[in-house]
């Protein structure tokens, strides 16, 4: 049970790789990641060092290789959220953050990022109306609104008019129109958690106005018409438009949800916020990033003194949306057309071309360009197919894409990996074609 003398044991302490490993300030003095600290802030840089030199102590990597791997470790942003190039299909795909800013709302948000005149009139000196500039720009874009104002997202739109309007009373609203909007939030649940009592009325399928009319009561504070933005019924139906509902002696609020703010002949089911304040409703909400294409954002329209009674509501304050959102906002309703509105009308034999020059591009017998139909989704146009082209892919091909640089997102059909290039802008081919050659690569 000797143990070994400490003269006859092996000379460790000089090969043990642990003993080279080189310091961390050693390491950070590496000219890459120096210049990383700036970008991403030391902490993350010194994480990565962190890990290859606990690589290194594990034998992985040779000591002297600790700062290329740091630096190969290195996020490439501050931030995880990674830019991804949508060939899915779906315009406002919810997971992908629904709607692309254009150029100039992008513009805005980086010059708004800094010190801003958000609440300050430079003319004057004295404190303005915050985002002064997106409400008119609103109010320029719906002149039939006498008064408008803008929060967080549509959701918020909607609690703060039950919360100002109903809570303690009741919205009256048909079983057909109390929707979920995704990821397990119900709008009933919603406007009950705001204190209002739902009222409902008529049917799953079939509603009619004398419904409603013998639910109107003293204890009423609105009714409410939601569009079912994310499915159709279809066969035995009927609902209460606006103007009748509007007959009822009771304020009316229009949950539209897409922010669509005048009739557009390409979406003819999809309501709007002209439309509906014609109609006769008192308010109008909606989101600003379904097809508006804008920022996350919730539009309230309508009547001047409800409007300013909703922003005046304690409860407005907790909604309110930040200068980013705000210059968002306001170059999309005063810029070009944004992305989303640009791929909604793309060309569809343009796709095509586009299509034929990614396989060409491609080159692999295993590509074919393919008809596909892509859809508005997140909360908009349900049902409503818009015809477009994809190139068709092996399946297998859909994880590499998925976790490369840029992640690509297709979609899987009858076994193929379908690109749909309608929401794929033109300038993002070449980023796709050198994708699917890496991809392709590493899986043979
Ligand atoms: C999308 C939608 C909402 C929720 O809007 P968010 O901006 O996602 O909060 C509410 N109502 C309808 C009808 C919708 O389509």
């Amino acid at each position: 049970m000797s143990r070994p003398s400490r003269a006859n044991r092996p000379p460790q302490a000089t090969t043990d790789p642990r003993r080279r490993v080189p310091r961390t300030d050693a390491v950070l003095a590496d000219p890459r990641l120096a210049a990383a600290v700036v970008t991403l802030g030391r902490a993350q840089v010194k994480a990565s060092v962190n890990a290859a030199q606990e690589r290194a102590r594990r034998g992985e990597i040779a000591p002297e290789e600790v700062p290329d791997a740091a630096a190969a470790a290195l996020p490439r942003r501050a931030a995880s959220l990674r830019p991804v190039i949508n060939a899915t299909g779906v315009v406002l795909h919810t997971n992908l953050g629904r709607a692309p800013l254009s150029a100039a709302a992008v513009e805005a948000v980086v010059a708004a990022a800094g010190h801003t005149d958000v609440e300050l009139d430079l003319a004057t000196g004295r404190r303005a109306r915050r985002g002064q500039g997106a409400l008119d720009a609103l109010r320029a874009a719906v002149p039939y609104a006498a008064g408008v104002h803008v929060v967080n997202n549509g959701a918020a739109a909607l609690v703060l008019a039950a919360t100002a309007l109903a809570a303690g009373r009741e919205i009256i609203v048909s079983r057909g129109e109390l929707v979920e909007i995704g990821d397990g939030f119900r709008l009933p649940d919603l406007l009950e958690s705001t204190g209002a009592r739902l009222r409902e009325v008529g049917t799953t399928n079939r509603t009619a106005l004398a419904d409603y009319a013998a639910a109107v009561g003293p204890d009423a504070g609105f009714i409410l018409k939601v569009h079912p933005s994310n499915f159709v019924v279809s066969g035995f139906t009927s609902s209460v438009p606006v103007a009748d509902l509007a007959t009822l002696g009771v304020p009316v609020v229009a949950d539209i949800g897409s922010g669509l703010l005048a009739p557009d002949p390409l979406l003819p089911d999809e309501p709007d916020a002209t439309s509906s304040l014609k109609a006769g409703a008192a308010l109008v909400t909606a989101s600003g990033d379904k097809l508006l294409g804008g920022p996350q954002a919730g539009l309230l329209l309508g009547d001047a003194d409800l409007v300013e009674r909703l922003r005046r509501h304690p409860l407005a304050r907790a909604l309110r949306v930040d200068k980013l959102t705000l210059a968002a906002f306001e170059a999309t309703l005063r810029g070009p057309e944004p992305p989303t509105w640009v791929a909604l009308r793309a060309d569809v034999q343009a796709l095509k071309v586009r299509a034929e020059r990614l396989r060409g591009a491609l080159g692999d017998a295993d590509t074919e360009v393919v008809a596909s139909a892509a859809v508005v989704g997140g909360g908009g146009a349900p049902g409503l197919e818009l015809p477009s082209w994809a190139v068709a892919l092996p399946a297998r091909l859909a994880a590499p894409l998925r976790t490369g640089e840029p992640p690509v997102l297709g979609r899987v059909e009858h076994g193929r990996l379908l690109l749909d290039l309608r929401c794929v802008p033109p300038e993002q081919d070449d980023a796709l074609v050198d994708a699917v050659k890496r991809a392709s690569a590493c899986m043979s």
